[in-house]
C-alpha cells in the first residue's frame, strides 16, 4: 500500500498525550501515527510547521433547520461553517426543522433531503416528545445517535415532556441502549417568572436572564437525573450553564448512574454584561449567566467534570433577532456558533486558563464519539480511524468579522470578538475540506453516520 498523505512536523494530540510527530493517511483512514521527525514517502507531504494537530471535532449539538427552515441555515452552509471551525462530524437536532424528526418516516425524509448537502459527516438525533414512545424503536433501528427531549417549552413545534415521559423515556433508553439529550429548565418556574416580569412591563435584556435563573436549571437536572438513577436509563443533559448542575451529574456518574454533562462555548465566553451589550444575537436558553457563574463553569471544565462541549448552533434569519432589539421577549433564542467552538476553547481555555490540549480533545472528540456510538471510527487520532483532523495555530490572534462566517445568515454573537488560536485546515476522511478561509469539498461529500453500538460510557 502506498501512503497518500503524510502530515508531518506537528504537535499531535490525543485524549491522553501530546507529542511531536505526524500522521500518515491511506484513502480515508489514518494509516499510522508517527513520533518525531521521520522521512516517509507519500503522494503528498504537508509540513505543518509545528502547528497543533487535533482529532476533528465531533459537535454533538447543532440545529441546521433542514428540511423546512432552510432560510435559517440548512446542511450546506451549516456544514461549511463546521468545516471552517475544525468540526468534522455534526450530530444534528430533530427540532427547528419542519416537520420535526420524531418518527421513522420523518427521519427518512430528512436524510433524503439533506443527502446531497453536507461537506462534513453527520448523524441525526431523533425526538422524544409527548406522544411518540412507540416510535423510538424504529428510529433506533435506523441509527439515531440519541433522542432530544425538552423539560421546558421549546419555542417551536416540538412538545415538551412532563415527568411521566421523562421517566418512561429513560426506561426505554435502558432497554434500547440509547440516550436522551435533555434540555433541563423548570417549565413552571420559568413561566411564572416570565409572566411576573412581563406584567411589570419589563422588556429589557436583563429580564430574559432574570426569567430563567440558575436554580430553575439545577432543579430539573436534579429531577431528571433522579429518574435516570431509578430507571437505569441513559441521560445526557445538554447545554448546562450552571456549575452546580455539572457537579451534581459528576457525583452521580461516580456512583455508577448513567448521566453525562454537556456545556457550550457561549456559556464559557459571554456574561451578563456581554449579553446586555450584544442583545438578541446572544439570546439563548438557558440564558447567558453572570461572570461569577462563567468562572465557576470554567472550574468544572478544568477539573475534568464536563463530558462534552457542543456548540448548540441554533441560527435563524436576522429579522427573527432584529424584532427583539427593543423588546428581548420577541427575539428568537439561539446562538450561531458551530464555527467558533475551537477558537473559543483555544483562546479562553488553552491559552488563557491552561486547559490541556488532551482535555480539549477528550471533550470535543473522544467523549462525544464514544457517547454516541461512533468510536473508534471517529474521536481519536489512531491507526484505522477515519482521517478526521483539525490543524490549528495556537498562537494566531485574530478578530472575527461577519464576512468570515459561512452561515447562511452572516451574524453571530461572536462577531467582533478577538481570539488567540485559529483553525488553519480541516480534513474529513483524508480530504482537506477547509483551508485558509476556503471550503474545498463539494456538497454531498459528507456521509451519514449511524450509532453503531449500544450506549457505553
Ligand atoms: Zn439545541
Amino acid at each position: 500500500m502506498s501512503i497518500d498523505l503524510y502530515l508531518k512536523n506537528a504537535q499531535v494530540v490525543t485524549e491522553t498525550e501530546v507529542f511531536h510527530g505526524g500522521v500518515t493517511v491511506e484513502g480515508e483512514k489514518i494509516a499510522g501515527v508517527v513520533r518525531g521527525d521521520q522521512e516517509i514517502q507519500a503522494v503528498q507531504v504537508i509540513d505543518l510547521q509545528g502547528c497543533v494537530l487535533l482529532p476533528g471535532v465531533v459537535d454533538a449539538h447543532v440545529h441546521f433547520n433542514e428540511p423546512g427552515r432552510e432560510n435559517w441555515e440548512g446542511y450546506r452552509t451549516g456544514t461549511m461553517a463546521a468545516a471552517a471551525g475544525g468540526v468534522t462530524s455534526v450530530l444534528e437536532m430533530p427540532l427547528n426543522s419542519t416537520p420535526p424528526t420524531i418518527n421513522r418516516e420523518l427521519l427518512a425524509y430528512k436524510r433524503q433531503v439533506v443527502a446531497s448537502q453536507a461537506v462534513v459527516d453527520y448523524g441525526n438525533w431523533g425526538g422524544l416528545v409527548d406522544n411518540n414512545l412507540a416510535d423510538l424503536d424504529a428510529m433506533h433501528e435506523d441509527g439515531v445517535i440519541g433522542y432530544k427531549a425538552f423539560a421546558s417549552a421549546s419555542g417551536v413545534d416540538f412538545e415538551r415532556l412532563n415527568d411521566d415521559l421523562i421517566y418512561a423515556g429513560l426506561d426505554k433508553m435502558r432497554q434500547l441502549g440509547n440516550v436522551v439529550g435533555l434540555h433541563a429548565e423548570n417549565e413552571w418556574v420559568c413561566s411564572y417568572l416570565s409572566k411576573q416580569l412581563k406584567d411589570a412591563g419589563r422588556t429589557d435584556r436583563a429580564a430574559w436572564y432574570e426569567s430563567r435563573p440558575p436554580f430553575a436549571e439545577l432543579e430539573t437536572i436534579q429531577r431528571a437525573s433522579y429518574w435516570a438513577k431509578v430507571t437505569g436509563g441513559n441521560l445526557h443533559v445538554v447545554h448546562i450553564s450552571v456549575a452546580d448542575g455539572i457537579r451534581h451529574l459528576a457525583q452521580l456518574r461516580q456512583a455508577g448512574v448513567h448521566v453525562t454533562a454537556e456545556t457550550c462555548p457561549h456559556y464559557l465566553f459571554f456574561d451578563h454584561q456581554d449579553f446586555e451589550r450584544i442583545g438578541p444575537a446572544a439570546k439563548c436558553a438557558p440564558p447567558i449567566r453572570s461572570r461569577e457563574d462563567v468562572e465557576a463553569l470554567w472550574a468544572c471544565v478544568l477539573e475534568g467534570l464536563v463530558d462534552t462541549i457542543g456548540s448548540d448552533h441554533s441560527p435563524c434569519s436576522w429579522d427573527e433577532k432584529e424584532k427583539g432589539m427593543d423588546n428581548i421577549w420577541k427575539a428568537w433564542g439561539g446562538i450561531s456558533g458551530v464555527q467558533l467552538t475551537l477558537p473559543v476553547l483555544l483562546s479562553e481555555g488553552v491559552n488563557k486558563r491552561g486547559l490541556s490540549l488532551s482535555e480539549l480533545a477528550r471533550m470535543l472528540s473522544y467523549n462525544p464519539a464514544r457517547l454516541f456510538g461512533l468510536y473508534p471510527q471517529k474521536g481519536k487520532i489512531q491507526p484505522g480511524a477515519d482521517a478526521d483532523l483539525a490543524v490549528v495555530d495556537l498562537g494566531q490572534e485574530w478578530t472575527l468579522s461577519a464576512d468570515q462566517l459561512f452561515f447562511k445568515n452572516k451574524f453571530s454573537a461572536y462577531v467582533g470578538s478577538t481570539f488567540k488560536g485559529q483553525v488553519q485546515r480541516t480534513l474529513v476522511r483524508g480530504k482537506t475540506v477547509y483551508h485558509s478561509g476556503q471550503i474545498l469539498a463539494e456538497p454531498g461529500y459528507g456521509k451519514l453516520l449511524l450509532r453503531s453500538y449500544p450506549y457505553q460510557y
